[in-house]
This record gives C-alpha cells, structure tokens and sequence, in this order.
C-alpha cells in the first residue's frame, strides 16, 4: 500500500493555482492575503487572543499552499508575546510539489523571507504527521497529510483557534461533513474560536450541534457573508489525557542516558527552556551511540500501518535535523538485492515510499540516506548540557526520564551486542547495505559492520572480523580485497524490544517505590528540595541499531507531552511505540 499522498491535480490561471477536481481556488490572487487576514486572522480574534498565554493553537484544516500559515506568522512575528510559542497543525491530502509550492508563493513578494523557509523545510509527500519547526521564531508546524476524515482523529492538541479552509462545501464535502465537528469539538480548548468563509447550512448545523455558537458576519470583498464560532460546549478531554504529564516549569528535569536518547531529549527540552541534567556513568556517548561511524538509513516496510508513517516520519526528522547542524554527509546508500525474493520486496517499497526511493541493478537506491559521527551528533545535541558521570551522588529532580539503552527499567528489554571495525582500505563509493554494512569511515579508513550477538558478549573480535569479512567478499569482493585484515574494533550493547520498535512513553504501573529520588547534586541546584511532582517512570528505549534516525521526533514527543503543546505523532504511531503494548497484547491474548 502506498504510504505517500498524490499531488493535487493543479491549473495555472493569472489568479494564481485551481484546483479542478474541486472548481475552486486555492486563494484569490488579488488581495489573498487580505482575505486572509479578515477571514481568519481576524475572524479567530488574533492577534489579542494569543497574547494571553504561553503556547496558543491553531488549527487548520487544508493546508494548501501554506498562505493562511504565512500570514499568521507575518502576524505572529509582529506581534507575539515574549514568553509565547505558536503551534500551527494543519491537514493536507494532497501536498502540493515543492516546485508549485513555491509557484503558488511567488505571488506574495511581502511573505518571502518566510515562504522560503518554508520551502526549504518543506516534508516528502509522506502519509502521516510531520513536524517542522522554526525555533527562531518560536514557532511550529505540524502537518497530517492525509485525509481530514482519517488525520483528524490521529490528532492530540488544545486547539485555540480553527481556520476552516476546504474548498466550497458544494463541491468538497468530505471536508465539511458530520464526522468532522465532534472531532473539532474534541480538540477544541474551552473559548475556541472557528473561523471559515462559508455560511453554508450544514456547517452552521454541523457546527452547533458540536457545542459552538455560530454567528454570521459581514464578508470579505464581494462575498456577503462569513462565519465566526465560539466553542462554549463543555470540556471534551479526558482528564488528566493518557499521554500528557506536564513537567513543573521551574526545577530540573533529570535525564538517565548519555548516549542519543539523552540527548535528544535534552535538546529537545532545553530548546523549550526548560533546564536538565544528564546523568551517566560513561558520560556522553560512552555506550551503544559512541560508535566510530554510523549509517542513517530509513526503516524499510512497505505497508502503509501506523508505526512505519511513524519511524520514517522520524527518520525525516532526523535528516533535517541533523543537516541543520551540519552533522550529516548526506550521500545516500544502496541495500543490495541478494535474491528474487529481495527484488520483489524492495522494489514493492520503493514503490510505496515514491520519491528518493529507487531501484538499481544492483540494489535499493536510498538517497535520502547518509553518514554521520555518532558521538559529535550527541555532543551536539546535549551542547552545554550539564553531564554528572557520579551516579553515587544523589539529585533531587522534578522528574526523571529514563534514556539508558539496555539497562533502561523496563521488563521488556533485551541486550544486543554488536561489533563494528575500522579497516584500512578503498573505502566503497557509496555505503553498501545488507545484513551487514560498509562505508567510508575518518581517516580514509573502511568501516564494516556490525553483528549481532543475544546478550552483552560482543564475542570474539576475530571470528567477528572473519564472519563479516567474508560476508563482504560475497557481495563486494572489489572492496573486500582492498582490506588488510588488521582491524581496530569496537563494541557496544543495544536495547530490543520484542517487536523491533522502540519504546516511548511512561511505563504503566511502574514504581520506582518512592515519590521522588533523592539525588544529591553538588549545590548547584536550587538548596530548597525540588520535589519530584512529575511522574517517575517515563522512557525512551529500545532503539536498537536505529536510535539516530528515530530518537530526535520521539524526543520531541515526550517534550511535547511534557510541556503541554501538541503531539507531532499520530496517535496511532505513538500507541504503536508506547511501553504498554506488551501488556496490551498480552491482555488480548488472555494471558494477563
Ligand atoms: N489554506 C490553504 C492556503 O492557505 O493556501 C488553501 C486551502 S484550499 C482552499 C483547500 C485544501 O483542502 C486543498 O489544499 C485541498 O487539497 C485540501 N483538501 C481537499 N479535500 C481534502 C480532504 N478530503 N482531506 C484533506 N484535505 C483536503
């Protein structure tokens, strides 16, 4: 099944992009962003309604060409309160191509400076939700491209304003139908505000019926009329929500991991402004994250079900993410066909992924693969993180989140050791994929790896070196034979779920057996105890060998659920990832 969206059907008029599947426009060229702004911006109340609170919420639904977004972050940029963060969802099912995208914007020289980052961070045509973020602006997207009658129920967030933006009712119901109020009611906080440009029946009904008082009012431009609600019907959330544990903002957030799940999520949380510390025995990158070379590749499945929009939604995450940094050597890699069974699975993904996905004589052409260096990626990552290697000392913490690899608190974790050698040799053009691997690796040497031993033995490094060596002669004899045996060599243990899939998110039922640890820090923390009023059992494990590509979104996550903003996760991915599936399946199985 495909697991991206199509591009909309377009026609090019003088007003700018039709769409004729729907008889409709996408906006008005002459005086768009106007429109914008009476229909929406000032239809929800903003820019006063934003003012009153740290993080506001919009949402949209069709995200077309991002001109409603532009325009509310042209407004944002004029007028956001100092401690504020704007949250922008919006839904999509037919992304446009990045080259129309930026046709279509060409037409508001005024909003250039930000359509160009929009387009520079602009996601594949992937199903699913993707986050982008703009930090500098203090300001998010995510996007659900997908249809609004399957995205909307995915979507977890308080949502303070609503921009309505189908095309005309008459000719696009799907986007105006009974499913999609309950839904907008769902989702809304107490006082939201809806603002469209129709007045048609069935959403004023739709609209009322869901708990929204509904007004007409004076229409933009040559339109009569247009609408404006207010959302007064009681609060539809489950409290406290199944996934939200909100973080003290003041006091320290301790995070158990120095390797790329620390990390991240010390990224993640301090670009927040929240304050962390990191607490290892190996300090940074001393575990499984330390190797000397890594490979990002994305996770291949070629059916479209929630945890792998989820997994390759990461690893997009963390390709943009680390290029930003400039942590990426962004060259692609091939995975080898080794069989007719290998030629037909790989081609049948390559399919379903679509773009940056190929198939060669030889192999899987990835070209949104790449190389990087592990430890500087974490390095980078926790930047000025403050690092405690004395895990004897004991802290005192609002909450603390554990990121350890294989020794993570969870039942359902295994170890897996592996091994990985630096060779001298011709180092491959490209990297190589199969069971194995190879690449260029620092100083002009060969990188070949990795096993995979139960356990945290990574064996015998010279039966390893042989095994893989000859694995290698199979497949690329050309490059095999440049190697001089002699090998330096490291290991590291990985952590496994059952299912392959990382964990993510707070362990139901388990204790540490006391409300709060007591760590001792060494008073640079404030004296008065900061009690440990978060909850204490929240993880992000299992990563296995796949931890850069997926730890930064799933980082994201958990400090998104941390903060109270909106999830950049469908919901059925991040159940698909949470510690409590095993319970769940077992549950099903009558086994619990
Ligand atoms: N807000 C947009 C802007 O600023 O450019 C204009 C949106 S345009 C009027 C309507 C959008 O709804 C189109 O991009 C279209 O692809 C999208 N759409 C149509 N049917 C949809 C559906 N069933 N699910 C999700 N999106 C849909």
């Amino acid at each position: 099944m495909k697991l991206y969206c199509d591009p909309p059907r377009l026609e090019w008029r003088e007003t700018g992009p039709v769409a004729p599947d729907f008889d409709d426009i996408y906006f008005s060229a002459e005086g768009g962003l106007d429109e914008t702004r009476a229909v929406f911006l000032a239809g929800c109340g903003l820019p006063d309604r934003w003012q009153r609170q740290d993080n506001f919420v919009v949402g949209e639904l069709g995200f077309g060409t991002g001109l409603n977004f532009l325009a509310a972050w042209q407004l944002w940029n004029e007028t956001r309160p100092q401690n504020g963060w704007l949250h922008f969802i919006s839904i999509e099912k037919f992304p446009l191509r990045v080259d129309d995208l930026r046709k279509a914007l060409s037409a508001f020289p005024e909003l250039a400076a930000l359509s160009g980052q929009l387009i520079a961070q602009w996601p594949q045509p992937l199903k699913g939700a993707h986050r982008l973020r703009f930090d500098a602006d203090r300001l998010t997207l995510t996007l659900f491209q997908d249809d609004i009658a399957d995205a909307l129920p995915q979507i977890e967030a308080n949502v303070d304003a609503w921009f309505l933006d189908g095309f005309a009712p008459a000719h696009n119901g799907a986007m105006w139908s009974e499913t999609v109020w309950p839904e907008l009611a769902r989702l809304s906080a107490p006082g939201a505000r809806v603002a469209t440009f129709t007045v048609a029946g069935a959403v004023r009904r739709g609209l009322s019926a869901a708990g929204f008082t509904v007004e007409k009012k004076p229409g933009f431009g040559k339109k009569r009329e247009r609408l404006e609600a207010v959302f007064d019907g009681p609060s539809l959330k489950p409290t406290p929500s199944p996934y939200q544990r909100l973080l003290p903002a003041s006091g320290t957030a301790v995070i158990r991991g120095g390797g790329i799940a620390g990390a991240s999520l010390a990224h993640a949380l301090r670009r927040r402004g929240r304050e962390v510390v990191i607490l290892d025995p190996n300090g940074l990158a001393g575990g499984a994250s330390g190797a000397p070379s890594g490979l990002l590749t994305p996770r291949l499945e070629n059916a479209d079900r929630p945890h792998v929009r989820t997994t390759l939604a990461a690893f997009e995450y963390a390709r943009r993410l680390y290029a930003d940094l400039g942590v990426l050597e962004p060259e692609g890699a091939l995975r080898l066909i080794e069989n007719m069974k290998d030629r037909a699975r790989y081609t049948a993904i390559a399919a379903a992924m679509g773009e940056g996905y190929e198939i060669r004589d030889e192999g899987l052409w990835m070209a949104r693969a790449g190389r990087f260096d592990p430890a500087a990626i974490v390095r980078v990552l926790a930047g000025d993180t403050r690092v405690i290697t004395d895990t004897a000392r004991m802290l005192e913490a609002s909450l603390v989140l554990d990121c350890r690899g294989s020794d993570a608190a969870f039942h359902e974790l295994a170890q897996s050791a592996g091994r990985v050698f630096l060779m001298d040799g011709r180092p491959p053009r490209h990297p190589i994929v199969w069971g194995g691997y190879t690449s260029a690796a620092p100083d002009g040497r060969v990188l070949v790896g990795a096993t995979h031993e139960k356990g945290a033995e990574a064996g015998d490094p010279e039966l390893a070196a042989r095994r893989l060596l000859a694995a290698l002669e199979r497949r690329a004899p050309e490059i095999a034979q440049t190697l001089d045996g002699t090998a330096q060599h490291w290991s590291g243990v990985r952590a496994a779920t059952p299912d392959r899939l990382p964990v993510s998110g707070e362990i139901p039922g388990w204790e540490f057996g006391s409300h709060w640890l007591r760590w001792a820090l060494d008073g640079e923390l404030p004296e008065t105890d900061v009690k440990a009023s978060g909850p204490q059992n929240i993880v992000l494990s299992g990563l296995g060998s796949r931890g850069f590509a997926h730890a930064p979104l799933l980082a994201e996550a958990l400090a998104s659920d941390l903060c109270g903003e909106p999830s950049p996760l469908e919901r059925a991915g991040r159940e698909a990832l949470h510690p409590a599936r095993f319970a769940i399946r077992q549950l099903k199985r009558g086994q619990l």
